[in-house]
């Protein structure tokens, strides 16, 4: 009886071992990627989509966006919305799997997305400018384990992964106080086509601000930025999710002579947005979506349940026709597009 229960578990230790997802082990394995020196595209004419071409990727481009927000990537976790590297490593590895092609929050709020037929966008963002996001090593690369160091892992791994990504920072980006430091990993970054936007400059919780203080954290951050050399912030994501009580200061405002105009701003919870080309888009209270697991509050608020939601419901996800001048959609959804893109929709 014995022997036959130890067959029975070396054979279930087997067929777990075949099961495993070959993520586990792939995923882990230490590739170096060479983040490449930026290089124009290829002159080629762009796509052109037909509603043949977006009825057979069953394009949805009113479709729901996630937008996951990270904040440090640390081997030892001490909140629960830290990440550990592997744990990074897994999400972006599912994520390429699944055909998602990352794109900026700028971009999305710009409606500019660039992605093959059939892929679905996505927006990594990275929250308060951490060491652990951004790191040089001695040759002027990124640090393994590292955000953006894993990006290149996952990108040298599965070529159609776009290396790029959202980095909200406030005062200190990245960790680093140096002046001339601060300028070269923000010139590294822009040079490898990522973005570096507004975060406020003392991340206050804006709801307990006067309404000109607000203005001036957002103005001294804006400052701070041009110094480094990044432009003017498009984007800005609210420190905790956090709305000031006049919401239109999170957009657009004034103080001490600078003026400032966003176009998105983003809150910290809790679910996919939807496109950027839809009627509904929150231009300014676009949600986002914590990186974690399902345990707890994450139950249904976190990416491991809307990442198995959108794989579950195909026909809810942006799904992209190929075509940046084109916005393709079922014809049962045309009325849920913005009236500005009414020149440009391919029905079908
Ligand atoms: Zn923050």
């Amino acid at each position: 009886m014995t022997a036959i229960a130890n067959v029975v578990v070396v054979v279930i230790g087997l067929v777990a071992l075949v099961l495993l997802p070959r993520s586990t082990a792939e995923d882990r394995s230490p590739v170096r990627a060479q983040p490449p020196t930026p290089s124009p595209k290829p002159s080629t004419a762009p796509p052109r989509a037909t509603a043949a071409s977006s009825r057979k990727v069953k394009a949805n481009e009113a479709g729901l966006v996630p937008v996951i927000m990270y904040h440090r990537i640390v081997p030892k976790r001490s909140a629960s919305i830290d990440r550990t590297p592997d744990q990074l490593r897994q999400e972006l590895g599912r994520l390429a799997r699944s055909g998602y092609v990352p794109i900026t929050a700028a971009e999305l709020v710009a409606g500019k997305i660039d992605i093959p037929a059939g892929a679905h966008p996505v927006v990594l963002t990275f929250d308060d400018g951490h060491p652990s996001h951004f790191a040089m090593d001695r040759n002027g690369m990124p640090k393994n384990d590292t955000a953006v160091g894993i990006i290149y892992e996952i990108a040298a791994k599965y070529p159609d992964f776009r290396p790029t990504a959202t980095f909200w920072v406030n005062r200190e980006p990245f960790g680093l106080r140096d002046r001339e430091k601060q300028r070269q990993a923000v010139k590294w970054l822009l040079d490898h086509g990522f973005e570096v936007a507004n975060h406020t400059y003392a991340h206050p919780d804006l709801r307990r601000l006067p309404n000109q203080k607000v203005s001036e954290q957002i103005v001294r951050q804006e400052r701070l930025l041009e110094k480094i050399g990044a432009p003017a912030s498009t984007t800005m994501a609210l420190p905790y999710g956090s709305l000031p009580r006049k919401r239109s200061r999170a957009q657009a405002g004034k103080w001490d002579g600078t003026e400032y105009r966003f176009r998105g701003v983003f809150l910290a919870g809790a679910e996919p947005t939807v496109s950027p080309y839809a009627k509904s888009f929150p231009r300014y209270a676009i949600p986002r979506i914590q990186s974690n697991g399902k345990r707890g509050e994450c139950r249904r608020w976190c990416t491991t349940y809307w990442l198995d939601w959108l794989d579950e419901h195909p026909r809810e996800r942006y799904t992209s026709d190929g075509d940046p001048s084109r916005v393709s959609v079922p014809r049962k959804l045309r009325a849920t597009l913005s009236p500005a893109r009414a020149k440009s929709v391919i029905t079908y």
